[in-house]
């Protein structure tokens, strides 16, 4: 059997806060529980956002809460060929097209009669540019994915299974489903070559992830996950999302909620312990 291999995807875009501890933790334990390994990867594609000094502190206050993990340490911004091979098979299968709206555009086209449908990406795109040739893409286009055309390629669709709280079995993809509530979702953003649907999905392959822990907010991603991975011709890992922290009023951390960064409450004389203790573990 493969080693058990799960993974801590930190974006570098601000301070980990509670629920990043409880996610890291968790995909820690669970991979050392199974005899296995918890990989850490830096997904810094969004070069804009991104910070060398919010990623020294990912280390740091890892490490602090007692997490090891192996080195070197992957760095999405190091893998875009890797992307763009992906993107390129993808095109070559005839599933993909070049897309020119913007927010703007895409909300005008969806305004009235009926609200639009939100997906794990926002509204569900409309498909103005479905159809466009590959060879028309330039630097002014994103590149989506022709949902219908994929789902059409692929024939009998995939499962996945989840072992987390909410979500716990097995999980068939369903056409209808992905068509109507997700859609031609983006597989590379104009300025950065790919997306976070894309990378993520090549990146586990690479890294022999065989379960995936997050939260339960990216539920709703996985079966676009799936999705790629069958496309491409990938081992589909397990799937483990986990409940999600809140703060003291029952809302969601977000990474502006600074007074809620691990590095705040060490500051402020926490232990590691402390930490297990704010999050339930
Ligand atoms: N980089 C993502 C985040 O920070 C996590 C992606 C994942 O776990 O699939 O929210």
């Amino acid at each position: 059997m493969a080693e058990a291999r799960t993974r801590f995807a930190p974006s570098p875009t601000g301070p980990l806060h509670l629920g990043h501890a409880f996610s890291a933790l968790t995909a820690f334990e669970r991979a050392r529980a199974a005899g296995g390994r918890m990989l850490l990867r830096i997904e810094d594609i969004d070069t804009a956002r991104c910070k060398p000094a919010w990623e020294a502190q990912i280390f740091e206050d890892l490490a602090w809460l007692g997490i090891d993990w192996p080195r070197p340490v992957l760095r999405q911004s190091t893998r875009l060929p890797a992307y763009a091979a992906a993107l390129g098979r993808l095109a070559a299968m005839g599933l993909t097209y070049p897309c020119r709206c913007r927010r703007a555009d895409i909300r005008a086209a969806l305004s009235a009669p009926h609200a639009p449908v939100l997906g794990p990406d926002g509204p569900v795109y409309p498909g103005t540019c479905r159809g466009r040739p590959m060879a028309e893409a330039g630097p002014d286009d994103a590149i989506r994915l022709d949902m219908r055309a994929a789902l059409a390629r692929l024939g009998p669709l995939p499962a996945f299974t989840d072992t987390g709280p909410a979500h716990a079995g097995r999980h068939d993809l369903r056409a209808e489903t992905l068509v109507d509530t997700v859609g031609d979702v983006v597989l590379a953003r104009r300025d950065i070559g790919t997306s976070y649907h894309l990378a993520v999905v090549v990146d586990d392959a690479f890294q022999h992830i065989t379960e995936v822990v997050r939260g339960e907010d990216l539920f709703p991603a996985t079966p676009i996950h799936v999705l790629l991975q069958a496309l491409l011709g990938l081992p589909s890992p397990a799937y483990h999302h986990h409940r999600l922290i809140a703060d003291d009023t029952g809302k969601r951390l977000a990474k502006r909620d600074d007074a809620r960064a691990i590095a705040t409450w060490r500051a402020e004389g926490a232990t590691p312990a402390d930490i297990r203790r704010l999050v339930g573990l």
